[in-house]
C-alpha cells in the first residue's frame, strides 16, 4: 500500500519513529455502541453495507451487534461473521445464558461478555451482589471458552469499580481463559493520565490482551484511548463519526489518524476511505457530522481566512497539521470564500476556472466576495464567476 506519512518537526523533535505505542489494534463498535445512539437503528443493508466497508479497510474487530436482540439482529451478526474476509467479528452478550448462546450460535469469532462491576450499578442497574455478579461472569467467560469460541470480557463502569474488586474480577476471569480484557469508561469520566495508570494496573494483573472501549462525556475519550494504548492495551474500541450512547464514543477517524499520523504506527488500515465511510454511517445513523469535527467535518481542510488560505496555496503545511493531509483520508482541501478571503484565494480560484485577471481586477472581485460574505451570503464558485464576468475579468482562449 502506498504510503503517505509525512515527517514533521515537533518542539524537541521528529514527529515520526519513536512511537510510544508498539501494537495498536482497531476494535469498531459503530454497529453496536454505535446504534445505541438515541434515535439511531440500523436496518440489516445498512449494517451489512458499513460492515463491508470497515472489513475492507482492514479493521481488526467488527462488533457486529447484541445476537439476543432480535431475529433481525442475529441474522446480521450471522451474515456479517460469514461475509467478513478480514475482519474478527464480535457479538456482544451480557453473562445471561441466552445472551451466550445466542451470540455462540451466530457463529461470531469473538462473544464479548460484560457484567457491571460498580457499586452503583450492582445495586441499581443489575440488582445483584459483588460476589453473584463475579461468579457468573466465571461462568460467561468458561462457557464461551469451552465453546472454542474467542472470548472478551468487560468489567462494566470499570473506571467507577473499587480497584480491588475490579482486580478480583480480573484476575478470576482471566484464570477462567479470557483472551481478552476490555477496560470500559462506561460513563465517560477518565482523564488520560488516571486512565494510563489504570490500564497499567490491569496489565499487571493478567495475561490477557487488553483493550479500552472509552467515552465522550467530556471530550476526552480519544485522549483516553491514546492514553490506554501508551499504557499498554493493544486495542481501543471506535466508533465511526464518534456516534454511541450519550455523547458518543471514541472515534474510528480521530484515533487512526493519531496512531498514523502522531504515533506513526502503521495500523494496516486504509485510512483513504475514512471519509467515505463517515458519509455512509452519517446517513445511516441519521446523526448529522459537525462542520467542525476533526478529519471528517467539513471544515476539517478548509480554509477561507486570508492568511491561511495564501499560506495553504503556496505549501499545505503553514496551516495544516502536515503529518496529515486530505488525500490520507479521502477528503479534498478547500479554499472557502467569504468575508476573510484575501487576494490569493480568489486569484487561484479565477484561475482554475479558466479566467486571466489582472491584479486590479483581482482586488475588486475580492472586494465584492468580501462584501457578499459579510452579509452573510455564501459565496459559491458560480457567484464568484458572476462577479468576474461583473468586472470584465478576460478569459483564456478555449484551444481547439
Ligand atoms: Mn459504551
Amino acid at each position: 500500500m502506498r504510503r503517505l506519512r509525512r515527517r514533521i518537526e515537533f518542539f524537541q523533535g521528529t514527529l515520526d519513529s519513536t512511537s510510544e505505542i508498539s501494537e495498536a489494534r482497531i476494535f469498531d463498535t459503530t454497529l453496536r455502541d454505535g446504534e445505541q445512539s438515541p434515535r439511531t437503528s440500523f436496518s440489516y443493508e445498512d449494517k451489512r453495507e458499513i460492515a463491508a466497508i470497515l472489513d475492507d479497510m482492514g479493521t481488526h474487530v467488527i462488533e457486529a451487534g447484541f445476537p439476543v436482540n432480535s431475529d433481525a439482529e442475529f441474522e446480521a451478526v450471522q451474515d456479517i461473521a460469514d461475509a467478513a474476509a478480514n475482519s474478527t467479528v464480535c457479538g456482544l452478550a451480557r453473562v445471561v445464558d441466552k445472551d451466550i448462546e445466542a451470540a455462540l450460535d451466530s457463529g461470531v469469532d469473538l462473544v464479548h461478555v460484560f457484567c457491571s462491576t460498580s457499586d452503583v450499578q450492582l445495586q441499581d442497574s443489575m440488582h445483584t451482589s459483588r460476589q453473584e455478579a463475579l461468579e457468573r461472569s466465571v461462568e460467561a467467560v468458561e462457557r464461551v471458552t469451552e465453546a472454542g469460541v474467542d472470548c472478551m470480557y468487560s468489567p462494566m463502569d470499570a473506571t467507577r469499580t473499587d480497584e480491588s474488586f475490579l482486580i478480583d474480577v480480573i484476575e478470576a476471569v482471566s484464570d477462567a481463559g479470557t483472551d481478552w480484557i476490555n477496560i470500559p469508561d462506561t460513563c465517560g469520566v477518565a482523564t488520560p493520565r488516571r486512565f494510563y495508570d489504570m490500564v497499567e494496573a490491569v496489565c499487571e494483573h493478567t495475561d490477557a490482551d487488553v483493550d479500552v472501549h472509552t467515552h465522550d462525556d467530556f471530550g476526552l475519550a480519544a485522549a483516553n484511548a491514546l492514553s490506554g494504548y501508551e499504557a499498554g492495551a493493544a486495542q481501543a474500541q471506535v466508533s465511526v463519526n464518534g456516534i454511541g450512547e450519550r455523547a458518543g464514543n471514541a472515534a474510528y477517524e480521530e484515533v487512526v489518524m493519531a496512531l498514523e499520523s502522531l504515533y506513526d504506527v502503521d495500523t494496516g488500515i486504509k485510512t483513504e476511505r475514512i471519509t467515505e465511510l463517515a458519509r455512509v454511517v452519517e446517513e445511516k445513523s441519521d446523526i448529522p457530522v459537525p462542520a467542525n469535527k476533526p478529519i471528517v467535518g467539513d471544515n476539517a481542510f478548509s480554509h477561507e481566512s486570508g492568511i491561511h488560505a495564501a499560506g495553504v496555496i503556496e505549501n499545505a503545511d503553514t496551516f495544516e497539521p502536515g503529518v496529515m493531509t486530505p488525500e490520507m483520508v479521502g477528503a479534498t482541501r478547500e479554499l472557502v470564500l467569504g468575508k476573510h478571503t484575501g487576494t490569493h484565494s480568489v486569484r487561484e480560484r479565477l484561475e482554475d476556472a479558466g479566467f486571466e485577471p489582472t491584479d486590479a481586477e483581482v482586488r475588486e472581485v475580492t472586494r465584492m466576495v468580501k462584501d457578499h460574505g459579510a452579509n452573510k451570503e455564501q459565496v459559491t464558485f458560480e457567484r464568484l464567476k458572476e462577479f468576474a464576468k461583473e468586472v470584465g475579468v478576460r478569459r483564456e482562449e478555449v484551444r481547439a
